[in-house]
């Protein structure tokens, strides 16, 4: 079963108020460090049992929580909407549609990722058997976000299980109430007491998990954070992992479909009002096309309707009060420093946290707009001279998270994709490749360490384990005591290795022992 653990004696609560109205919604208890820690060691004792629990059988756990959601999707979705404010069809494609895609992936994949492999030796080393293994590292501490609060907790949840490991999870203070679905979730699925816990809190109980006796932090947040997170761990040391934040580069090229790239981009820099990692968030447009894609864009961006959840709009409010500050902060720097807003640009009057679709145009490289997150829904354009300065500009940034290019060319666009640092790019085509399960996903530079999804993903919460097996029918071997008259013999076996004369090397080495 899975639990939220917070004792009797925690009397810190924190509120939560929803982005859509205003009105506020319940208060929630901060998981102290006693929580945390009666937490993990509840995930400590739930871990051997779940460890050696078949991997087939851990998998039916699995294929339980998509039937789950597909039993309630319209309670899944309209509770996350409620909490996020994102429009009910962004709730079930952005948070749930990829968990029956990631559950399929793991049944097919994760057989064969952690079942233990023979692999080869080299031929100085004959007679024996190498293998290669993993195994589950134990607790992992899961800390989230709250954009997308229910994916970005319940998918590192799985691989972690899937993997072996127990899971204590601390939603972000945002989106509680997704929190409590998360807890509700694995309830239904049955899971063994312990295996699944949820400490709801703010960044103190996240702090104390990231410093109680966990095993492995996967954490999904802001750089600042991730920074303090990767201290902590440091103090142990253990394994973390980061998913930070993007400025990612949308590079339309003089042969672009312009039509596709103008609807890619309204879509891909307003899809939840611009508050994805994954958001477009600098448009490189190359000259020869600019007035052209502008004005596309323009229209796309001029038929968003924007509301609460119960309208059935294409943008909602912004989930949470501070990003809108920011938004607002970084377009009125922009302005200042001479950027031209085309379209919107201003907060919505009344309830809720409302933002207009943005374009800005004019943008430079000393404007915050350029050089930080926005994380709201703003389309930040840039007229460039040539693919090659948009490539230089998409490179020469703080972050790495994902890139997209445009152009008709998929050749030249692979080529170039090749050259973009960053750990996704797409080619005409937007966010695709985070809802394949098959391609890992993570950052370079400011953006984060470490993949999750794919192969990489499942084996990123185990250890990896080196086995040699000898037959034991030798009473010695040629490296081992004495060394009395073995010098002449290794220096020739050494030279022979690197003419690539591997029966003299042998010859050496048995004239060796
Ligand atoms: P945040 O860093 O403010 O908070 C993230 C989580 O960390 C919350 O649960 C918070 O309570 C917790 N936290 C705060 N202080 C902590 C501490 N000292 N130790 C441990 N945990 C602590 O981030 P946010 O505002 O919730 O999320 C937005 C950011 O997340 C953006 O920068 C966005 O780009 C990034 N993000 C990245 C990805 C990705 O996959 N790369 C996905 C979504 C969001």
């Amino acid at each position: 079963m899975a639990t939220s653990p917070i004792s009797e004696a925690n009397t810190s609560m924190f509120e939560k108020f929803s982005p859509v109205t205003g009105e506020k919604l319940g208060d929630w208890p901060i998981g102290s460090k006693a929580d945390v820690d009666k937490a993990v060691e509840r995930a400590r004792k739930a871990f051997p049992a779940w460890r050696d629990t078949p991997l087939s059988e851990r998998l039916k756990f699995m294929k339980r929580v998509g039937e789950v959601l597909a039993e309630d999707v319209d309670y899944f979705a309209t509770r996350i909407s409620e909490d996020t404010g994102k429009p009910p069809v962004d709730a079930i494609m952005t948070e749930l549609l990829v968990m029956p895609l990631f559950i399929e992936y793991f049944e097919k994949t994760a057989p064969r990722v952690l079942d233990r492999k023979r692999v080869r030796n080299p031929l100085m080393l004959p007679l024996k058997k190498s293998y290669i293994e993993h195994f589950p590292m134990g607790v992992i501490g899961v800390i989230s976000p709250w954009n997308f609060p229910f994916q970005l907790s319940v998918v590192p949840i799985m691989t972690a299980l899937v993997a072996g490991n127990t899971v204590i999870l601390k939603p972000s203070e945002i989106t509680p109430i997704t929190g409590d679905l998360i807890v509700e979730l694995f309830e239904r699925v049955g899971l063994p007491e312990g295996v699944v816990q949820v400490v709801q809190g703010d960044g103190s109980t996240g702090a104390a998990l990231t410093e109680s006796r966990i095993d492995k932090i996967f954490f999904t947040g802001s750089v600042a954070t991730g920074r303090k997170v990767m201290a902590a761990a440091a103090k142990r040391p253990i394994p973390v992992e980061l998913e930070l934040g993007g400025k990612d580069a949308f590079i339309v090229c003089h042969d672009a479909p312009l039509q596709r790239a103008a609807k890619a981009a309204a879509w891909g820099g307003l899809l939840n009002c611009g508050q994805a990692c994954t958001s477009v968030e600098r448009i490189l447009v190359v000259d020869a096309v600019y007035d052209r894609f502008v004005k596309l864009l323009l229209e796309e961006v001029k038929a968003i309707r924007v509301g609460p959840p119960s309208e059935d709009p294409d943008m909602g409010p912004m989930c949470f009060a501070k990003q809108l500050k920011i938004v607002e902060a970084h377009i009125k720097d922009a302005v200042a420093k001479g950027a031209k807003i085309s379209f919107g640009g201003n907060e919505i009057e009344g309830d809720g946290q409302y933002f207009e679709p943005t374009i800005v145009e004019g943008v430079t490289t000393e404007m915050d707009i350029y050089l930080e997150e926005t994380f709201g829904p703003v389309l930040p354009i840039m007229r460039v001279k040539s693919e090659e300065e948009a490539i230089r500009l998409a490179n020469d940034h703080q972050y790495g998270l994902n890139a997209s290019i445009w152009t008709l060319d998929v050749d030249r666009g692979l080529e170039m994709a090749s050259r973009i640092e960053a750990g996704q790019v797409t080619i005409n085509d937007i966010l695709s490749s985070v809802g394949n399960p098959v391609l890992p996903f993570g950052g370079v530079k400011n953006s984060g360490i470490g993949r999750y999804h794919g192969e990489e993903g499942i084996l990123s919460f185990t250890h990896t384990r080196a086995i040699m097996a000898d037959y034991g029918r030798l009473s010695h071997e040629p490296f081992w005591f004495p060394y009395k008259g073995k010098y002449p013999e290794m220096s020739a076996a050494l030279k022979a290795i690197v003419k690539g004369n591997i029966p003299r090397a042998l010859l050496a080495m048995i004239r060796s022992r």
